[in-house]
C-alpha cells in the first residue's frame, strides 16, 4: 500500500460533560499528538442522536454540550491553532461517506458489535437504526480524511478494527488502495476508566450516576467527595500488580493515581501497598483537584463568551471540509457516479 501521509481524527459525544476517563483514556493523546502531528478532532453530534433524546437532552441541551465539549477541548490543551476543532454535522461528507461504507460493511460485521449490544440493552428493537450503524458512520468519519491514526480509549477498539475491513473492502471491491488501513493509537496506564461505583463498569458520560464520574467541570469539592465515597473492597492495598486480580476497585483507582501521577503502577503500589484505601484516597484527591480543576475554571472564562467558541467551530468545519471535499469527490468518481 502507498503510504499515507500522517493525520490523526478522534471524536468526543455532546452527550454530557467531558470526564475523567475520557481525559485520560483520550485527551491526553490528543494533546500531544497535536504537536506532532496534523490532528482533527470533532465533537461528533451525529452520533449523540442515535440515542434517544431522554439521553442526550433534546435539541437545546444538545446545542449548549456541543459549546462545551469544544469549550472543554480547548480548556485541557487543545489549541485551534495547532489542531483543527469542529463539529460533525458541519461537514456532510461525514454522512455522504457513511452511505456508500453502509454498501460496503456487511451485517454480520455489525452484529458482533459489543457497543451496540450494550447501549441498545434488552429491547433491542426499539434501538434505532443510526445506533446499529453507529460505527459505519465511525469509519467514515476517519476515513473522510484520509486519518492513519486514531488516539481513543480501549471501548472503541473493536469499532477501529471495523473501520480497517471496511477500507480494506472498499480498496478490494474496486480495485483501488484509496484508503488508508488506520492504525488505532491506545496508549498510556489509563486506556480503560472505570465507574467509581463499580469498577466492573466503564466510567461514562451516559451513566445516570453523577456519582460514578469525576466531570471535567466538577468543583474540588465534588472531586474530593467523588473519591471519597468511591467503592473499594474490605482488603488492604496488594503491593505488586498480582494483588490486583480480581479488585476491578483497588486496580481502579491505582491506575487512575498512576495515570495522574505520571508514574508506573508497580512505583504507586510500593507506596500504598499494606495500606488502608483512605491515605491513598486522600492523595488520589488531592492529585485529581489539582489537575482537573483548574480546566473547569478555564471552561466558566470560555463559557462566558460563546461567539468566540462557535467561531472556532466555524473555522475548523471550513478546513476540515476543505480536505473531505475531494476525497469525497474522488470516491465517487471510483464508485462510477456521473460527476455532474
Ligand atoms: P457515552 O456514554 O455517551 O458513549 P463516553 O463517556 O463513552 O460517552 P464518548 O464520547 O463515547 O464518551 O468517547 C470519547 C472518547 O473517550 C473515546 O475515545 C472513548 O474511547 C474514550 N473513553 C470514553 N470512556 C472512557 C473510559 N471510561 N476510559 C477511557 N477512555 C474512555
Ligand atoms: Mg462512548
Amino acid at each position: 500500500m502507498a503510504p499515507f501521509k500522517h493525520r490523526v481524527l478522534s471524536g468526543m459525544q455532546p452527550t454530557g460533560n467531558l470526564h475523567l476517563g475520557n481525559y485520560l483514556g483520550a485527551m491526553v493523546n490528543w494533546i500531544k499528538m497535536q504537536e506532532t502531528h496534523e490532528t482533527l478532532y470533532c465533537v461528533v453530534d451525529l452520533h449523540a442522536i442515535t440515542q434517544p433524546q431522554s439521553v442526550w437532552g433534546g435539541p437545546k441541551e444538545l446545542h449548549r454540550a456541543t459549546l462545551d465539549v469544544t469549550a472543554a477541548f480547548i480548556a485541557c490543551g487543545l489549541d485551534p491553532q495547532k489542531s483543527i476543532l469542529f463539529n460533525q454535522s458541519q461537514v456532510p461528507e461525514h454522512a455522504e461517506l457513511a452511505w456508500i461504507f453502509n454498501c460496503v460493511a456487511r451485517l454480520g460485521w455489525l452484529d458482533r458489535m459489543t457497543q451496540f449490544k450494550e447501549k441498545a440493552g434488552k429491547d433491542k428493537e426499539r434501538a434505532s437504526v443510526g445506533l446499529y450503524d453507529y460505527p459505519v458512520l465511525m469509519a467514515a468519519d476517519i476515513l473522510i480524511y484520509h486519518a492513519t491514526h486514531v488516539p481513543v480509549g480501549e471501548d472503541q477498539k473493536q469499532h477501529l478494527e471495523l473501520t480497517r475491513d471496511i477500507a480494506i473492502k472498499f480498496n478490494n471491491d474496486f480495485g483501488v488502495e484509496f484508503f488508508p488501513i488506520t492504525e488505532p493509537v491506545i496508549m498510556g496506564p489509563a486506556t480503560r476508566v472505570m465507574s467509581l461505583r463499580d469498577g466492573t463498569k466503564k466510567m461514562s458520560k451516559s451513566d445516570t450516576s453523577d456519582l460514578s464520574r469525576i466531570n471535567l467541570t466538577d468543583s474540588a469539592d465534588d472531586i474530593a467527595r467523588k473519591i471519597r465515597k468511591a467503592k473499594t473492597d474490605a482488603d488492604a492495598i496488594p503491593s505488586e500488580e498480582a494483588g490486583l486480580k480480581g479488585r476491578p476497585e483497588a486496580d481502579n483507582l491505582i491506575g487512575i493515581y498512576a495515570a495522574l501521577a505520571d508514574r508506573p503502577v508497580a512505583g504507586v503500589l510500593q507506596e500504598f501497598g499494606g495500606g488502608q484505601f483512605s491515605r491513598l484516597k486522600e492523595a488520589l484527591a488531592e492529585l485529581a483537584v489539582a489537575r482537573i480543576a483548574p480546566i473547569a475554571g478555564e471552561m466558566v472564562r470560555l463559557r462566558a463568551d460563546p461567539g468566540h467558541v462557535e467561531a472556532i467551530l466555524k473555522d475548523g468545519a471550513e478546513r476540515a471540509r476543505a480536505i473531505a471535499q475531494p476525497i469525497m469527490k474522488q470516491t465517487k468518481r471510483i464508485v462510477g457516479f456521473v460527476d455532474a
